[in-house]
C-alpha cells in the first residue's frame, strides 16, 4: 500500500470513505468486490481510534440470550464463523468459562438451559469451517474443575461452571489492515494522516469532501458519488460539518476501558461477576451485575470492560488514575486473589462507544445495542450515510448493508456482497494448524519455528512479504528476533504506509500490543525509521516521546 494523496484528489470516486477504523475498513473491502471504486481517508492512523481498543473478542451471542435478541444473537455466531473463514490465521476458537453459583440465574440449572438454546441457535457455527477450528456445544463444568482453573474463586455456594465459546482475534490491528490491503490489491486509495474538514455539496448533495494532509498540511478536496462516514465517536462532529437542515439530536456515548495486567488466568477467559449493581434497561433477565471478562492476552490478562458516563469528546478519552485504581477495586472483589495494584497494569485501553442515554438520564451506563446506519437523504441531504457501530465483531455485516444501501441510493440493484465468503489478504489458507505446521518445518531464510510462528499468526499466508526483507536485514544483523521485527519495520514502512513511530509499535508490530516495550526497543524501532524515512534527530526524539506517552496513563 503506498500513501498518494495527489492521486486522491485527482479522481471522482464512486464512494468516498471518512475513518480507517474497522467499520471503514470493512465498508471499503465490501464496497471493492462489487466492483466500485474506492477512496478511503483517515485522520490518523489507520485502526488507531476505538478498532485499537477492543477486548479482541468476537462475539458469539450467548450474552444476548438476556435481552432475548436472537436476531443479534445469529448476526454474531454468523460473523464468528466469518471471520474464522476469512481470516483464519487471526481469528480463533476462545473457551470461556462462568463460574456457578446456587439454584437461581447464577445457578447451573439457567446457565445450563442457556447454553442449550445458544448450541440450538448456533446449530450451524461449524459449517464450512476449518475442523481443527470446530466449536463444540456448551458444557457444564464440576466444582473441582472450576476450582482448578480459579483456584481463587469466591467458594460460597459456588456449585462449578459452565463452558461455552467466543473467538478471539489474534491481532485486531493485523486484521483490520488485511481488509484495507485487500482492498488496496482491488484498486481501492488509501491515505492515513488525511483529515476531512469540511463537505463538498451542490445544493442539497454532497459531491465530495474538503481534507488536509496531516503530514505536510496541504489541503486538498476528494469527489465522490457517495460519502460514507464511518467515524466511530466523531460522528456528531462530521454532522455538524455537514450542517443538515433537519433538526436532529447527538448521539450519546459512554467511555469503555480494558487494562492488561500480569497474567491471572491462562488458556481460559474467565467471566466474573461484579460486586456493582448494574441494571441494563435492555435486558429481559435482570441479573443486577455485570460479568467481567478476564482474557488471556500476549502471556498476560486482559480485563474488561469498565464503562462511565463521558462528554462524548473523542479527542479527551484518556482514562484517569482514579478511574484505573476504582476498576481494579471491581476486579479484586470479583477475585480477591488478584490482588491486582496499578503497578501490575502494564496498558490501558480506553475508547468511546455509543450509549443510549446521556448521563443525566440513568444511573448505570446503558450501551447501544445495535448499529444504526443513517440515510442523510431523511435529513435533507443526499450523497452521504453515516455508520454507527456498535462492536468489532459486526463490522463486516454492518458493511455489507452499507453498500446495499449505496446501490438503493442509485436506484441500481446491488450485486451480491462476496466479502463473507473472500478471504482477506494473508487469509487464503484452508486447514490454519496444518498450514502452521508445514511453513513451521521449512525454516524459510533459517528462521527458528518461533520466529516462523510468529509471522504466520500475524501474517497469515501472506508472511512471505516480510521474509522477503529478512536477508536484506542478515547482512547486518543476525540476533533472530530482532531480524525478523527490522524486516516487519521495513515491511511496515515501505508497504503498510506507517509514517509514525507509533504506527510500528503499536499497530504494524506486535511489540506493543501488550506492554511498553523497553526504552531500547522503542529506540531500536525508531533508527531503522529514521534511517527509511530520513527523519532528523530532533523528529526521532519527538517520535520516541510520542511512543512512550502511549504508556503514560493516569
Ligand atoms: C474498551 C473497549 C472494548 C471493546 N471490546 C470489544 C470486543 O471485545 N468485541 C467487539 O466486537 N467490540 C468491542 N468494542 C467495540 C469496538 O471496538 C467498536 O465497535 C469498533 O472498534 C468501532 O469501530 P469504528 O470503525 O466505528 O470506529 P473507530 O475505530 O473509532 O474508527 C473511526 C475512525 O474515524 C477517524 N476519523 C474521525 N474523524 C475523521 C475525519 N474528520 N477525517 C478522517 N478520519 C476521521 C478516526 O480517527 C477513527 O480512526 C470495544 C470497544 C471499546 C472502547
Amino acid at each position: 500500500m503506498k500513501r498518494n494523496v495527489r492521486e486522491l484528489s485527482q479522481n471522482t470516486y464512486d464512494i468516498l470513505v471518512i475513518g480507517g477504523g474497522i467499520y471503514g475498513a470493512c465498508v471499503a473491502w465490501d464496497a471493492c468486490l462489487r466492483g466500485l471504486s474506492v477512496a478511503l481517508v483517515e485522520q490518523s492512523d489507520f485502526g488507531s481510534a476505538t478498532s485499537a481498543n477492543s477486548l479482541k473478542i468476537i462475539h458469539g451471542g450467548l450474552r444476548y440470550l438476556q435481552h432475548a435478541d436472537f436476531t443479534r444473537m445469529r448476526e454474531s455466531i454468523q460473523e464468528r464463523r466469518t471471520l474464522m473463514r476469512i481470516a483464519p490465521h487471526l481469528v480463533h476458537p476462545l473457551p470461556v468459562l462462568i463460574p456457578t453459583y446456587g439454584h437461581g440465574l447464577e445457578g447451573k440449572e439457567i446457565l445450563r438451559l442457556a447454553l442449550a438454546i445458544n448450541d440450538l441457535v448456533s446449530f450451524d457455527r461449524n459449517m464450512g469451517g476449518d475442523p481443527q477450528k470446530h466449536i463444540p456445544c456448551g458444557r457444564s463444568i464440576s466444582k473441582g474443575e472450576m476450582l482448578r482453573i480459579a483456584t481463587g474463586i469466591h467458594q460460597e455456594g459456588l456449585t462449578g461452571g459452565v463452558q461455552f465459546y467466543d473467538a478471539q482475534v489474534y491481532n485486531s490491528e493485523r486484521l483490520l489492515l488485511s481488509f484495507l490491503r485487500s482492498s488496496w490489491d482491488a484498486g481501492a486509495q488509501l491515505a492515513n494522516y488525511v483529515q476531512v474538514t469540511g463537505f463538498l455539496k451542490e445544493k442539497d448533495t454532497v459531491i465530495g469532501v474538503s481534507a488536509q494532509d496531516g503530514l505536510t498540511g496541504d489541503r486538498f478536496d476528494v469527489r465522490a458519488n457517495v460519502v460514507i462516514n464511518t467515524c466511530g465517536p466523531w460522528i456528531n462532529r462530521m454532522r455538524s460539518l455537514l450542517n443538515e437542515t433537519s433538526v436532529r439530536q447527538n448521539i450519546p456515548f459512554a467511555k469503555a476501558m480494558n487494562i492488561v495486567t500480569r497474567p491471572i488466568f491462562s488458556d481460559y477467559a474467565v467471566g466474573l461477576a461484579s460486586h456493582r449493581v448494574y441494571r441494563d434497561m435492555d435486558a429481559v433477565i435482570q441479573k443486577g451485575k455485570r460479568l467481567l471478562f478476564v482474557v488471556p492476552w500476549r502471556g498476560c490478562s486482559m480485563i474488561g470492560t469498565a464503562y462511565s458516563y463521558c462528554n462524548g469528546d473523542p479527542d479527551g478519552t484518556k482514562v484517569s488514575a482514579q478511574e484505573i485504581s476504582a476498576f481494579l477495586d471491581e476486579i479484586n472483589q470479583a477475585y480477591p486473589s488478584a490482588k491486582l495494584k496499578l503497578g501490575d497494569v502494564s496498558f490501558v485501553h480506553s475508547g468511546l462507544i455509543p450509549s443510549t442515554v446521556t448521563g443525566k438520564d440513568a444511573k448505570d451506563v446503558q450501551l447501544a445495542k445495535h448499529y444504526q446506519i443513517i440515510r442523510h437523504d431523511n435529513h435533507g441531504m443526499r450523497g452521504v450515510l453515516s455508520v454507527v457501530g456498535v462492536k468489532y465483531t459486526t463490522a463486516r455485516q454492518v458493511a455489507e448493508e452499507v453498500v446495499n444501501h449505496v446501490f438503493q441510493i442509485w436506484g441500481k440493484p446491488s450485486p451480491p456482497s462476496r466479502s463473507g465468503a473472500t478471504p482477506v489478504y494473508g487469509g487464503g489458507i484452508e486447514r490454519f494448524g496444518k498450514f502452521l505446521e508445514a511453513e513451521t518445518t521449512k525454516h524459510s531464510h533459517d528462521l527458528s519455528a518461533k520466529s516462523i510462528q510468529h509471522l504466520v499468526r500475524n501474517y497469515g499466508a501472506a508472511y512471505s512479504d516480510v521474509t522477503a526483507y529478512v536477508e536484506d536485514v542478515q547482512r547486518t544483523d543476525r540476533e533472530e528476533p530482532w531480524v525478523v521485527l527490522r524486516a516487519e519495520i521495513l515491511h511496515g514502512v515501505r508497504s503498510e504506509m506507517a509514517k509514525k513511530l507509533t504506527d510500528i509499535v503499536c499497530r504494524r508490530t506486535e511489540i506493543g500490543s501488550a506492554a511498553n516495550p523497553g526504552e531500547e526497543m522503542i529506540a531500536r524501532c525508531a533508527n531503522v525509521m529514521r534511517d527509511e524515512l530520513g527523519w532528523t534527530e530532533s523528529k526521532t526524539q519527538q517520535e520516541i516521546q510520542e511512543a512512550r506517552a502511549v504508556y503514560a496513563w493516569g
